[in-house]
């Protein structure tokens, strides 16, 4: 009997996943395409797109178009194939969605928040993936995986080491939701998550250097560096929002002082109206009836946002920037005062051609993005049973 060994195993595995990844982005396409766009040779191809055919990976479709001779059938990606779970925990909710394998909301749950005790968190977050997973239409492969975006420094071990808007520090998140469900679990920093999410499906699509930032109760930035996201040595980058934009500036929940959140996130804008039990809807109904105070508010946030960005546009020479998270709502007031500080500050060389975007996706791009890398995960390790 022939063995095979495991270098020619990595390979097969390696050209596998790349065909399924054409497959995934070209798709109505024909196996003679995919070799030549992989450069992997005809028989190949066809030998792993039997494989993938057999695994209900992909399906065959009516002949296309040809020029001349035989029509070729057209291969698809069988995008419901199975399904993943994505959370996004913020401060103040939970959303969690159910995706096919190519990012489409199948099911989604939204919560809000009061207590963010790890412990009640999580009691939350589990039961609405159980009735995530109990909805879920049946499938080849049936839950594929459950990312979980979270507003903190987040370890590769999946370990939640601090999230100062939570009151967390050094929770085994990924373990918890591994032993409760026994699913692969992956755990990222929430604008990461979100930055891919909007590189994936929303704003970000065409572009290649992106910075995300997720405006929220806290702040914190994505970034994405020629088209990959860029997480730094440990998985710890883009805690911008704890930047000092101000020395000696007010107290930050990190523990240092002038941090840029304390003067750009949804927090700073409520705190810094004089009336009592503000939200952010209320200040947006309020902005869209002409009130005078609240889009001051909005003003003077969407300011400090500006001198925020002016700092990373200097830092990074992005080709966009998108703003995510609930702030982005407020983009009819915000925009304005941030373009115009971006002008007024930014160096001329770096504001040529940066284009300021709002999020596509709205509240959905880090559960979209996190599904993602979920289904990501499973493409890479779960498609080669030689
Ligand atoms: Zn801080």
């Amino acid at each position: 009997m022939q063995t095979i060994t495991w270098n020619q195993q990595v390979v097969k595995r390696n050209n596998k996943s790349l065909v399924l990844q054409m497959i995934m982005e070209k798709e109505p396409v024909s196996r003679a395409d995919i070799a030549q766009i992989t450069g992997l040779n005809k028989a190949t191809v066809s030998s792993l797109v039997s494989e993938l055919l057999e695994e209900d990976f992909v399906y065959e479709s009516g002949p296309g178009e040809s020029s001349g001779g035989r029509r070729p059938v057209l291969l698809h990606f069988n995008k419901t194939a199975g399904f993943a779970v994505g959370i996004d925990i913020g401060v103040n909710y939970i959303l969690s969605v159910l995706t096919d394998l190519k990012g489409n909301i199948i099911i989604e749950k939204n919560q809000a928040v009061e207590d963010v005790s790890f412990t009640s968190v999580f009691q939350l977050a589990t039961s609405m993936v159980r009735s995530l997973l109990k909805e879920m239409p049946g499938s080849r492969y049936g839950a594929v995986g459950i990312g979980i975006g979270v507003p903190g420094i987040v370890d590769k071990a999946g370990t939640v080491l601090l999230a100062p808007n939570l009151g967390w520090k050094n929770i085994s998140l990924k373990q918890a939701f591994e032993e409760e469900f026994h699913l692969p679990v992956i755990i990222e920093n929430e604008a990461n998550s979100g930055a891919y999410g909007e590189k994936q499906f929303g704003a970000g699509q065409t572009y290649e250097d992106i910075i995300y930032i997720s405006a929220g109760i806290g702040i914190g930035a994505g970034i994405i560096l020629k088209g990959e996201l860029f997480q730094g040595k440990n998985g710890y980058s883009g805690e911008m929002g704890h930047m000092i934009i101000e020395a000696d500036g007010k107290k930050c929940s990190c523990g240092s002082r002038g941090c840029w959140e304390v003067y750009a996130s949804e927090h700073a804008l409520l705190s810094m109206s004089q009336k009592e039990k503000l939200s952010l809807e209320t200040l947006i109904s309020r902005a869209e009836k002409q009130d005078p105070e609240a889009i001051e508010l909005f003003k003077k946030v969407g300011v400090y946002l500006g001198i925020g960005i002016n700092n990373i546009i200097n830092t990074f020479n992005p080709e966009q920037i998108i703003i995510g998270n609930r702030l982005a709502r407020a983009k009819k007031w915000l925009e304005q005062p941030i373009s115009d500080t971006i002008q007024s500050h930014t160096l001329p060389f770096h504001q040529k051609e940066v284009k300021l975007h709002f999020s596509k996706l709205s509240s959905y791009s880090a559960a979209l993005g996190v599904s993602a890398f979920a289904v990501e995960d499973f493409i890479r390790t779960g498609i080669i049973s030689a």
